[in-house]
Parts: C-alpha cells; sequence; structure tokens
C-alpha cells in the first residue's frame, strides 16, 4: 500500500450521502453476534457503514431504520445509540473537522430531500413566503447584490460544495433558500450561531 499527504480516501456518509474524508466519518461495523460496534480504531472486519459525527445524522440513522438495515441487524439497542452520540461528540472535537460546514451540507442535503429547497435566483424571486438565502462565499456580484435583499446566511460556503448539497455535483449552484418558516432554516441559523461560537 502506498501513501503519500496529498491521498484522502473519500467515504460518503451512509445517512446523509455528504462526501468527506474517511477519516472524518465513524465507522461502524456489524459485529460476529449481529450487533452494530463503534470501529474506534478503523480496523474492525466485516461489513461496515460510514457516518458523519453529527447527532443530524445519527438521529435520522436511528428513525429511518437505515442503519440497521445497512448492516443487516435486525434491532438496534438504545446502549448502542447514547454511545454512539457521546462518541461521536468527542471524535468531531478530537478531529478538529470543520463540523459546522458538514452539518450546513447535510442540511442542505435534507431539506432538498423534504422538497422544501429553492435553487438559484429564479426560483427564489418567485416564491411568496420569506426565506433564508444561503450564497457561495464565491458566486457571481449579481447573485451577491440579489442576495443583499434577503435574510442571508453569513456561514461560508463555495459553490462547489453548495452544488453537491442542494444534489447538483458540479452544476454551480450560487445560491439557495429554504423558507424560514421551515424547521431546516431553523437549524442551519442554530448551526450558523454554533459556528461563530468555534470561531
Ligand atoms: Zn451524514
Amino acid at each position: 500500500m502506498t501513501n503519500n499527504a496529498k491521498h484522502v480516501p473519500l467515504r460518503s456518509c451512509s445517512i446523509c450521502r455528504v462526501k468527506g474524508s474517511k477519516y472524518n466519518l465513524i465507522r461502524i461495523v456489524r459485529s460476529p453476534e449481529g450487533q452494530p460496534v463503534i470501529d474506534i480504531a478503523g480496523k474492525l472486519p466485516g461489513r461496515g457503514a460510514y457516518i458523519c459525527p453529527d447527532s443530524e445524522c445519527i438521529e435520522l440513522a436511528k428513525k429511518s431504520g437505515k442503519l440497521a438495515h445497512i448492516l443487516g441487524v435486525r434491532n438496534i439497542a438504545p446502549e448502542f445509540w447514547s454511545e454512539l452520540e457521546s462518541f461521536s461528540k468527542n471524535f468531531a472535537e478530537n478531529r478538529n473537522i470543520d463540523l459546522t460546514n458538514r452539518r450546513l451540507r447535510a442540511l442542505i442535503g435534507l431539506s432538498r430531500k423534504a422538497g422544501v429547497l429553492l435553487i438559484g435566483v429564479d426560483n427564489i424571486k418567485n416564491f411568496t413566503h420569506k426565506v433564508l438565502v444561503i450564497s457561495a462565499n464565491d458566486c457571481s456580484e449579481s447573485v451577491r447584490n440579489f442576495a443583499g435583499n434577503y435574510q442571508t446566511l453569513t456561514q461560508s460556503i463555495s459553490t462547489d460544495e453548495l452544488s453537491e448539497a442542494a444534489g447538483s455535483p458540479g452544476k454551480g449552484v450560487q445560491i439557495i433558500a429554504l423558507p424560514l418558516s421551515s424547521g431546516f432554516a431553523k437549524k442551519i441559523l442554530a448551526n450558523n450561531e454554533r459556528s461563530i461560537a468555534f470561531e
């Protein structure tokens, strides 16, 4: 096996599908007894799944039954979920990853799946309710000016990241919006406050 500093193996979170370095994701495997186990050292063999160190993704994994399904496990004990939740908090801190950016992208992806995401200037313009606008930090001047008419998010995200999160990888998505009344907008704003607290 060759190793060089620039090579970062990428994996997708099994729950929100956001891609990231596998070292920033938690790997969970199925034990021989058919229970999920956190692969702390990243060396356990067997059927595995990656998940963001993020309570949002863990909650969804739990509610949707997706993790159990991927691992082929029938019932996941409540103790496992609390263990995973506390492990994920330490994991994120220890790795000092940009958790709030990952969380923002995951929330955008989830809001798209929920059908509340507005993509592009025209869709935002034609929407009649109040919205939270997120524009890319590398967007054009006209998009920046347009965004100035709305409540915007100060958190930084690139066009590439925004495109991927909005389900259009490589399509140059420069601006998106969510209804301010949606739970996702509230979560994104709360996440943004957390990112300010980290700075
Ligand atoms: Zn995730």
